[in-house]
């Protein structure tokens, strides 16, 4: 889920990056695009109206020079008007006048009243240094004009009026040699005005369009933070929270674990958190936090990252060249945390989990190990877990034993479902005699697996877990369904048939409908309902009463018999004896096991027996292995023994003989 999120975000911030980006170049490109359109048409309007008037006169002189009109000739002679002649190869054949023209002109098309006229507009070389007044003005044009029409650099505005270009413009004489007149360019007020206003307008968009992305950008960047605190942000403490850790964490190891660059992963625990809030209130709780984090904080190096993970859970990830440096580190964060409330002795958990060296093959340091921040946690958190009888402050190190445990709870959870679809799970039986004559009068169904691929396994290594993943549920079906399937065969093949009692978990007894459930399973097999007793472990009388109270009231009233497994073990239940109608107490072997004082324990046994049989209950003694107990049970009344003394839990073939030797 938290991989997810991360994956959201970043995609999040990427599209809003891309996306923010893409608008900013796209507005640019719209605005430079627009503005040198709308400068060049301008440009244009201004240069082609003046360039059109102005070709008549240089080609009316032209005209004169190529019909050799001598008279007129003198006439522009005196009038002092600068000409040239130029070939083909742009060679200058005849100069009248002081000549500035650049001799390398541009072919352009200006549009005339006759249509489009071809002429040649060269530069004045020597207008591009203008001694300026004070009054005038200098215009760097170059970056206006079209390259097309390659005016001259400066211009000046020598009156307010108009500003003055000198230009040269060429006409082509019919021997192909160029006549060009010099000319000047007058831009007038008028011009000017609509130039300034043409300018005016775009700078106006460009400023607009400006300001808008500028707000944009404040906006974009202060939803990102705000985005960013509100994913990554911890409400309670301020810092970090758990998604922020994970994607920078798995930065951090992407980045720099290596062969000589260790990891560990930690759970800090704030132990009794919920007791310190009941008594302080939540408000100091989380202020008890804010401080827990700003002293991991502190404690942290560079390049390490921490964060809260939920409630009195901190998570962090530290570096760790050696298991000394990390056990020395631990302890100098335990005793600054133990600074946070010198007043009210609260104590930490650390759990420590190392991270893999990263090396590959050769044993050379790789960048390549797969990253699973998640996992390390958990590890840290399993760690954490073996303190958690203890009370002061404390450190424990995830180890190899725990790895295996994990590695075994992964292998379960993954072949528990064929294993049932194969029926790898076996169904043992383990007899109970009355004492009092040695007679077979039920058994207990004990489940056993064996597994091609892990051998024959006891209950203990695999029931702690599937009741942990929810799969001793169907175990439970399975058991009341293989035992109702045997106990209708030995019924039917004239075995002389005792009640068998099934254990259903704790978990199980949540279904509302558990006892037609059962019932209905056992029906589908015809077995006789008195034949099947169920197993309550004491646990489970904690969890709703009242549904507890209804199931077992619906199971007795199906005609299956109920007992309460492990009485004496752990909690005391000797209230729930009061509400429960239960047919059998179960004493359990811890009873009859250690070196307990003998005299009070056989006090505590036989007041407890006395008072089963006062509510209508009968006794199973179980773990009972030596003959001095079955005779002291015997004498306290004890209905039955369930123990080694007579028998240990044996496969169905050979319970079948003991139904038959009674
Ligand atoms: P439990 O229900 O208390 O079962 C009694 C356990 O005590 C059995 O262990 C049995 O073999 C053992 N036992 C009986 N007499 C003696 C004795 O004299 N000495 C000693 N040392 N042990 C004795 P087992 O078969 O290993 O089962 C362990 C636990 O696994 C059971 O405790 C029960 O909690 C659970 N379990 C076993 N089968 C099932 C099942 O089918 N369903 C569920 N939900 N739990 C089961
Ligand atoms: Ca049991
Ligand atoms: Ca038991």
């Amino acid at each position: 889920m938290a991989v997810q999120n991360a994956k959201v975000l970043r995609k999040l911030k990427k599209s809003y990056a891309w996306s923010g980006m893409l608008v900013t170049v796209f507005l640019s490109i719209v605005m430079i695009v627009t503005l040198a359109v709308l400068a060049s048409a301008a440009l244009q309007y201004v240069l082609e109206s003046w360039i059109s008037a102005e070709y008549d006169r240089i080609s009316y002189m032209a005209h004169i020079y190529e019909s050799g009109m001598s008279d007129e000739l003198k006439r522009l002679d005196r009038e002092d008007r600068a000409y040239v002649v130029i070939d083909e190869d742009d060679r200058f054949v005849y100069t009248y006048g002081h000549n500035t023209c650049s001799g390398t002109g541009h072919p352009t098309k200006v549009l005339n009243e006759g249509g489009f006229l071809d002429i040649i507009v060269y530069p004045d070389t020597e207008s591009q240094v203008f001694e300026l007044d004070d009054d005038s003005i200098t215009i760097d044009l170059s970056s206006f004009v079209p390259d097309v029409l390659n005016v001259n650099k400066l211009i000046e505005i020598q009156t307010p009026e108009a500003i003055k270009l000198p230009l040269w413009i060429g006409v082509k004489m019919k021997d192909g040699s160029v006549f060009a007149g010099r000319s000047t360019l007058d831009i007038d007020r008028n011009d000017l005005m609509f130039l300034g206003a043409v300018a005016g307008a775009l700078a106006g968009v460009f400023a607009l369009v400006f300001i808008f992305m500028l707000i944009r950008l404040i906006f974009g960047i202060r939803n990102r933070r705000r985005l960013t605190k509100l994913v990554f942000g911890d409400e309670a403490t301020g810092g970090n929270n758990w998604m922020y850790f994970r994607m920078k964490g798995e930065q951090i190891l992407k980045r720099k674990r290596n062969a000589r660059n260790h990891y560990a992963v930690l759970d800090i625990v704030f132990f009794k958190y919920r007791n310190y809030c009941v008594c302080h209130s939540v408000a100091e709780g989380e202020k008890k936090l804010a401080m827990v984090r700003q002293v991991i904080e502190s404690w942290l190096n560079r390049g390490e990252l921490s964060a809260h993970y939920a409630s009195a859970n901190f998570v962090a990830l530290i570096k760790a060249d050696s298991n000394d440096v990390l056990q020395k580190r631990l302890e100098d964060l335990l005793n600054q945390l133990g600074c946070v409330d010198p007043v009210h002795n609260i104590s930490f958990h650390i759990g420590a989990a190392s991270l893999d060296a990263c090396e590959d093959h050769h044993n050379n340091a790789s960048h390549d190990c797969p990253v699973d921040l998640e996992r390390d946690y958990n590890n840290a958190c399993a760690a954490r877990a073996t303190l958690d009888e203890t009370d002061g402050p404390a450190i424990a190190y995830f180890t190899d034993q725990m790895m295996d445990e994990q590695i075994w709870e992964d292998r379960v959870r993954e072949t528990q479902m064929a294993a049932l679809l194969n029926e790898e799970f076996l169904v043992y039986y383990q007899p109970k005699y009355n004492p009092a004559d040695d007679k077979l009068t039920g058994a207990e169904a004990l489940i056993r697996w064996q597994s091609p691929e892990f051998g024959f396994i006891s209950p203990g290594r695999f029931i702690p877990i599937f009741e942990k993943n929810g799969f001793i549920t169907e175990i439970d079906h399975y058991m009341i369904r293989h035992v109702a399937r045997d106990q209708k065969r030995w019924h039917d093949a004239g075995y002389n048939c005792v009640p068998v009692s099934v254990n259903v978990s704790r978990a199980h007894f949540v279904e509302e409908d558990l006892a037609e459930q059962i019932r209905d399973i056992v029906d589908s097999e015809g077995a006789l309902h008195e034949l099947i007793e169920l197993e309550l472990t004491e646990s489970a009388f904690f969890d709703d009463k009242k549904a507890l109270v209804s199931t077992i009231s619906k199971l007795k009233s199906y005609g299956f018999a109920v007992s309460m497994d492990d009485f004496g073990s752990g909690y005391s239940s000797l209230n729930s004896l009061k509400d429960l109608p239960l047919d059998v107490l179960k004493l359990d072997a811890e009873f009859f096991r250690g070196n307990a004082d003998g005299e009070r324990s056989e006090i505590v046994i036989s007041e407890t027996i006395r008072l089963a049989q006062a509510l209508n209950m009968r006794t199973v003694a179980e773990g009972v292995e030596i003959k001095d107990q079955v005779d002291f049970l015997a004498k306290q009344g004890c209905d039955m023994i369930q123990g080694y003394f007579y028998a240990k839990p044996m496969p169905g073939s050979e319970y079948e003989q003991r139904m038959n030797a009674g």
